[in-house]
């Protein structure tokens, strides 16, 4: 037997294989299984603005509310669902529940704030299906579009610019605005960036956790706060953890934080009493 091995080659089958076979097998049974019981919801976490010290926008973090496993974090299930294509239907149920919930606040009279939703390289390289999506979620709960927002990381949007660039601008034209997520990872080119339609770059957390620590990581910080206010981009930090994390961010004019600092990814429920509650207060462990 032969099976298809990383990287398109092609490998002889061994049993480990077969193991690892059976086991994806399994999650993208379960997968499936989830989806049809909309398994799938949104956790969010506040992005604090450093100017007025209030929640201006937040996140929505995919969460498995799964029977037998509990809570299962995206890491244990985004990279399957992507190589079985189930990651448009997963996103998909993510978005409505954040567009449910953007509904809900707002009901309630909490103040609103934007929420951006995490989408993956595979579909923006499906556009038509993605704007589609989108579409349909904006129509089914009448959130208004400069609510959402969507965020792709640095290395698919680089990886085929164009594609992305013009995706960007369908979305924009919808009133959706877009983010560049894990910024520093990938390999941007400059002159591509400043194309890219965006309002908001996100500092990846590798940069953030050392920040007070290596000077390495220190000057990377600044130097992309500089540009990005260069292209007038803002700029949130994420994974920001500590007081220190947070008095340097102050200092390098960065525009807003996320992190642990602040909140966990929360329950639409507790994002609520965090909407309602004011100013948040740090909470440093
Ligand atoms: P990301 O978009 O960079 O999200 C930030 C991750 O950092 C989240 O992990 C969040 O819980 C975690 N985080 C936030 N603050 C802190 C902190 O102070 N310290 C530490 N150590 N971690 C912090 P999470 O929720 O496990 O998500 C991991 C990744 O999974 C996300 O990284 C994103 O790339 C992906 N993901 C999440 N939801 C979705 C989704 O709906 N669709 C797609 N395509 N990907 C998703
Ligand atoms: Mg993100
Ligand atoms: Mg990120
Ligand atoms: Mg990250």
């Amino acid at each position: 037997h032969r099976a298809k091995g990383g990287g398109g080659a092609f490998q002889m089958f061994t049993p480990e294989m077969g193991a690892r076979a059976a086991h994806l097998l399994t999650i993208q049974h379960k997968l499936r299984r989830g989806l049809e019981r909309h398994e799938f919801v949104a956790y969010f976490q506040p992005q604090v603005d450093l100017r007025s010290g209030l929640i201006t926008g937040c996140e929505a973090l995919a969460r498995w509310n799964s029977p037998e496993d509990g809570l299962v974090p995206p890491g244990k299930f985004i990279g399957v669902a992507e190589e079985y294509g189930l990651i448009d239907a997963i996103c998909g149920q993510v978005l409505d529940d954040s567009c449910r919930w953007l509904s809900t606040w707002r009901a309630r009279g909490l103040p609103q704030v934007p929420v951006a939703v995490n989408i993956s390289g595979r579909q923006f390289q499906n556009a038509r299906q993605l704007v589609a999506m989108v579409d349909q979620a904006l129509r089914q709960s009448g959130v208004d579009p400069r609510l959402l927002e969507l965020e792709l990381t640095e290395s698919s949007a680089m990886s085929d610019p164009e594609n992305a660039i013009a995706v960007v601008n369908l979305l924009r034209e919808r009133g959706v605005s877009c983010a560049i997520d894990d910024f520093g990872t990938g390999y941007s080119s400059l002159s591509v960036l400043k194309r890219f339609p965006i309002g908001k770059l996100k500092i990846d957390r590798s940069f953030v956790m050392d920040v007070t620590t290596d000077p390495n990581d220190a000057a990377i910080v600044q130097a992309i706060i500089a540009m990005a206010h260069a292209l007038n981009l803002r700029v949130v930090a994420e994974g920001v953890e500590t007081l220190d994390h947070l008095a340097f961010l102050r200092e390098v004019h960065c525009d807003a934080v996320q992190g642990f600092l602040f909140a966990r990814p929360l329950p639409g429920e507790d994002m609520a009493l965090m909407l309602a509650g004011g100013p948040p207060q740090p909470n440093p462990r």
